[in-house]
């Protein structure tokens, strides 16, 4: 795996910063179109609590830069559109909101969370659009390969839906960036290195990956019924293990772009030890300090699909 700090510095000249931003969109899983309850670990936000919510463009993008600029002089920026399923709306709001956002001079990336089943003809068009202006990632919400595992948590589409949306993005040139999330109730050590032999088994990977520990949340179906009836989670030691596993089954190339979760320390439940960010962070480092490779060795192979710089 490739370190996003090497990557950001080798493809762009420098770190650039992500900035969280909301769409207005909602999600299909929410709305009542799949389902209206959300996947069971999601909260009210959407997966995306810290995004700034209020104002034109322009006071959004300055609201969440100000926060950066609190540990950063960076310059240029992505626009991370996190919350709910950010290519679920009007193509032509769509449209307007993207184009000015990727227009910017200070951005450099747009980046849209977003679900595999959420992207029709009208959308394509538009993600083929920006990807021609500046580079795009999809980040697509797999959580797991595992069957049974998507429906016990309500996922709401099965796993061909994710492999059809996968590849339509990749053969339109767009970036994807895959989410996981490690200790989902019922699966085992087996099931989450399947995901991500899957995941290495897509022809082209994955560019990056976001690997997150299951935090269980107030106001979630999880944490309702981890409340009643808890369940086993696993420790930091099992995880930054399992991270490592995976490490090793993902191609060198595949990018990683989060290996801790970034949920809300206010609605958090269990477990516990992801509220300490600096002990999970240096434990998850000493971990995986053999398991990268430098971007210029990884893009020398010959699978390695280039990006070129904003
Ligand atoms: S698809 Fe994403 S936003 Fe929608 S309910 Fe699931 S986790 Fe939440």
């Amino acid at each position: 795996m490739i370190r996003l700090s090497d990557y950001l510095k080798a493809v762009f000249g420098e770190k650039i910063y992500r900035l969280s931003l909301s769409s207005g969109c909602t999600c299909p899983n929410r709305d009542g179109t799949i389902m209206s309850g959300g996947c069971t670990f999601c909260s009210e936000g959407g997966s995306g609590e810290f995004a700034a919510q209020t104002g034109d463009l322009s006071e959004r993008i300055e609201e969440a830069k100000a926060r950066i600029r609190q540990k950063t002089d960076a310059k240029r920026f992505i626009a991370y559109f996190q919350s709910y399923s950010n290519t679920y709306g009007d193509p032509d709001r769509l449209r307007a909101l993207y184009m000015e956002t990727i227009r910017r001079e200070d951005i450099a990336v747009l980046s849209l969370a977003t679900r595999p089943d959420c992207l029709p003809p009208g959308i394509m068009a538009l993600l083929a659009d920006l990807n021609a202006i500046k580079p795009v990632w999809v980040e697509l919400g797999l959580q797991t390969s595992c069957e049974r595992t998507a429906e016990a948590i309500r996922r709401g589409y099965p796993l061909d839906v994710f492999t059809k949306g996968y590849a339509a993005l990749k053969q339109a040139g767009i970036g994807v960036i895959v989410h996981i999330i490690l200790g989902l109730p019922g699966e085992s050590r087996e099931d989450m290195l399947s995901t991500a032999r899957y995941l290495a088994s897509l022809d082209p990977p994955p560019d990056g990956i976001k690997i997150q520990m299951l935090q269980v949340l107030k106001g979630t179906a999880l944490g309702d019924r981890y409340l009643k009836d808890p369940f086993p989670l696993m420790t930091l030691g099992e995880y930054a293990a399992c991270v490592r596993d995976i490490a090793g089954i993902l191609p060198p190339r595949t990018v990683l772009h989060r290996m801790t979760g970034d949920g809300p320390r206010a609605l958090l439940i269990a477990p516990e030890w992801c509220l300490h960010k600096k002990n999970v962070l240096n434990t998850m480092n000493r971990c995986l300090q053999d398991c990268f490779v430098p971007y210029e060795l990884a893009s020398a192979r010959p699978e390695t699909v280039t990006r070129r710089p904003g």
